[in-house]
């Protein structure tokens, strides 16, 4: 199955054929056409199996479809994270995914300089991918708003959870008044992870590859 057959804008099918997809991986397959119904997702995913693709295509299509003025602080998407180097490599990859087009992206995460993460967030991002700590961190100083969020992704979740950002999610979920698409993704499932998924997600499609 191809990407242009599913009714991808020109501008990223061109781009994913420059990264050398062909064809959808298995994850892709099953959550991508839900994803752009506007469906939430409870993802079953190990790492390596085109994940991220499956969860950012959607939503960069939906944003292309649904353009906006970007406004300043706001966000649109926000993909969480456990750690710095699967933000930046998420970041990196929406970057290729998005190259064709007037989509923002940003990348934060702790251990680098608040000010020139301020800077970026201050213009406003159309896609926010962040540490939980981090985030917090920048909510708290108004950096950045989550008041217009519409779509929202919890990547590798059972991390977040042993490395004990429960809290931090809390904290972040609170802020959000709108009722963003949720997706979350996660390679095992625990009694807190389920209690997080229902209480997260509506009506989430399952997903397991
Ligand atoms: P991920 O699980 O998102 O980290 O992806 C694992 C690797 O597969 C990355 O190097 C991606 O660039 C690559 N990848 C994702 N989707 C596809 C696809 N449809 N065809 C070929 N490679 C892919």
């Amino acid at each position: 199955m191809s990407f242009a057959s599913q009714n991808f804008s020109q501008e990223i099918v061109r781009a994913l054929t420059e990264c050398g997809y062909e064809k959808l991986t298995p994850i892709q397959k099953q959550a991508i056409p839900h994803a752009r119904r506007g469906n939430d997702i409870l993802a079953n995913a190990q790492t390596g199996t085109g994940k991220t693709a499956a969860f950012s295509l959607p939503i960069i299509q939906q944003i292309l479809d649904n353009s906006k003025q970007r406004s300043r602080f706001n966000v649109r998407a926000l993909i969480l994270a456990p750690t710095r180097e699967l933000v930046a490599q998420i970041a990196k990859n929406i970057e290729d995914y998005t190259k064709y087009t007037d989509i923002s992206v940003e990348a934060i995460y702790g251990g680098t300089k608040m000010s020139s993460q301020e800077k970026k967030l201050e213009k406003g991002v159309d896609i926010l991918v962040a540490t939980p700590g981090r985030l917090i961190e920048h909510m708290e100083l108004k950096n950045v708003s989550l008041a217009n969020l519409e779509f929202l992704v919890f990547d590798e979740a059972d991390r977040m959870l042993d490395m004990g950002f429960i809290g931090d999610i809390r904290v972040i979920m609170g802020d959000i008044r709108t009722k963003p698409q949720t997706m979350l993704f996660s390679a095992t499932f625990s009694s807190q992870m389920n209690k997080l998924a229902g209480d997260i997600l509506q009506k989430p499609k399952r997903i397991s590859v």
